[in-house]
């Protein structure tokens, strides 16, 4: 690529604070609810308009879609409190067995907890590169429509998903090729559907989540999906659509209003999502997608005949992209024989979903999630949450999820406090403190 020189600029301090989180999805947003409440002075700085991240964004309101039966256990922590407080302000869905997020309205709950939070919030701010001293990370550069200005910060949180900040720092990562990445999604939702009749064709069709195709188990084909493939085949095979669409639906929500609101429906193979070209043709092609599928629905879907188009996500949905190297990189044999780390921040049920596996938590299966996977290495001061945390293709279909992306975000924000009050780097932080503030906010460690 060919490249210019600009001059050296001098640019204004936007604000100073103990600890910066960049990015507010169900990482970010946890790690600075996490941080505020132990009483250190935390920002939390969102490139877009809203929190959330992909709940708001791909509008994805299945936190914990997997709890099915009893015996699935979860960390507890910010993660249920999303689920909690979406409960009793009017945001949370149920279907089948399981509760659902009110995505546009989670908005707003997002708004009042951090509000009530007391952490410094600021919206439409991109950041751009970092502030290092040798490698220490000091802060950062944003551009938003007040220019180009900087956050120093004592410790920051890099929560944006595809590990933008470790990579402004130099921090050492993983990016697969692109061809063997997740495939990206653009979710849209209709109105005018006929939500019984649609309702009543699910059932009747006993659809598993063995119909998905990935790897699993017996228990796997037991458990009930609404999983819809047909209406895209048909249409396939019809010639309607082109064959090498990406279309198989899994869906969210419904509402007496005669609205299905979230259909995952469309899966694009092949972009790297930290590539802005790719990006750009990723949402043209995803919209251009979003047509066929309804197309495909309205012919062949029962309930579906009068359906429109209500809405299609603010961005594109990533599933995968950089994944920092770690102090600990997780491995599919810690994920699949409930690992134990002495420096558990937090637990994960044994749920898997992506990289062609499937694995429901339905056994009381779980393992420990290390805060090695958070730490990068080399760099100083700078701790991940989300889905870019440590660890290797199998464990990534249990870290991208987002109940454990609250626990990764919980335990860097508590994390990230107890490293200021004690003045030792995030390296150094004495992790028996760490787990013990986490207790005390909610958080099973063990
Ligand atoms: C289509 C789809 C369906 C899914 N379904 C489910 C599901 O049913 N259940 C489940 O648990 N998981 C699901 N996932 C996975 C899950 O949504 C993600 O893995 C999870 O949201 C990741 O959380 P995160 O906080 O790491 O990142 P994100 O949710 O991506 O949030 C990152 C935030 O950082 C902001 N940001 C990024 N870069 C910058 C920057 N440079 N400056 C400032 N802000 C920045 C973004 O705008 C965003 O708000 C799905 C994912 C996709 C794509």
């Amino acid at each position: 690529m060919e490249t210019i020189e600009i001059p050296v600029k001098t640019i204004p301090i936007m604000a100073k604070t103990d600890v910066l989180v960049i990015g507010s999805g169900p990482g970010g947003l946890s790690a600075a609810l996490a941080c505020a409440r132990e009483g250190v002075d935390t920002m939390l700085v969102e490139r877009y308009g809203c929190f959330g991240g992909n709940i708001t964004q791909s509008m994805i309101g299945t936190l914990a879609w997997y709890r099915s039966n009893d015996k699935v256990v979860d960390a507890g922590g910010v993660g249920c409190e999303f689920e909690q407080r979406s409960r009793e302000m009017g945001a949370s869905l149920s279907i089948f067995l399981y509760e659902i997020i009110d995505t546009e309205m989670f908005k707003y709950v997002a708004d009042t907890l951090v509000q009530e939070s007391g952490l410094v919030p600021v919206l439409h701010c991109s950041t751009v590169d970092v502030i290092m001293e040798g490698n220490k990370i000091k802060g950062v550069i944003t551009e938003s429509k007040s220019g180009r200005q900087a956050i120093l910060a004592k410790r920051v949180i890099d929560a944006t998903g595809d590990a933008d900040i470790a990579h402004f720092c130099g921090a050492p990562y993983r990016l697969d090729p692109k061809d063997t990445l997740e495939p990206v999604s653009v979710n849209f939702g209709c109105s005018g559907v006929d939500v019984q009749t649609f309702l009543d064709y699910i059932i009747n069709r006993q659809t598993s989540i063995a119909d998905w195709g990935q790897e699993s188990g017996e228990k796997e084909a037991k458990e009930f999906s609404t999983f819809l493939v047909e209406p895209f085949t048909k249409a396939k095979e019809n010639g309607e659509i082109p064959e090498y669409a990406h279309l198989a639906s899994y869906w969210n929500d419904f509402t007496d209003a005669g609205e299905v609101r979230s259909l995952n429906a469309i899966h694009m193979p092949g972009y790297d999502c930290t590539d802005v070209q790719d990006l750009t043709k990723a949402e043209i092609e995803g919209r251009k997608h979003v047509m066929w599928a309804i197309k495909a629905l309205k012919k062949y879907t029962p309930g579906f005949d009068k359906a429109r188009l209500r809405t299609i996500g603010a961005s594109l949905g990533t599933r995968e992209s950089r994944k920092i190297l770690g102090a600990y990189n997780l491995t599919k044999h810690d994920v699949l024989n409930e690992a134990r780390f002495k420096d558990s921040i937090g637990i994960n049920p044994e749920f898997l979903d992506g990289n062609n596996t499937a694995i429901m938590p339905s056994t009381g299966r779980y393992f420990h999630v290390p805060y090695g996977i958070i730490l990068p290495q080399k760099v100083e001061n700078l701790l991940v949450a989300g889905r870019c945390v440590a660890g290797d293709k199998i464990t990534h279909a249990a870290t991208r999820q987002m109940m454990c992306c609250t626990v990764t975000g919980q335990g860097a924000g508590v994390a990230a406090a107890v490293s200021v009050k004690d003045k030792v780097t995030c390296r150094g932080v004495d992790i028996s403190k760490v787990q013990k503030a986490l207790k005390k906010q909610g958080v099973r460690i063990e």
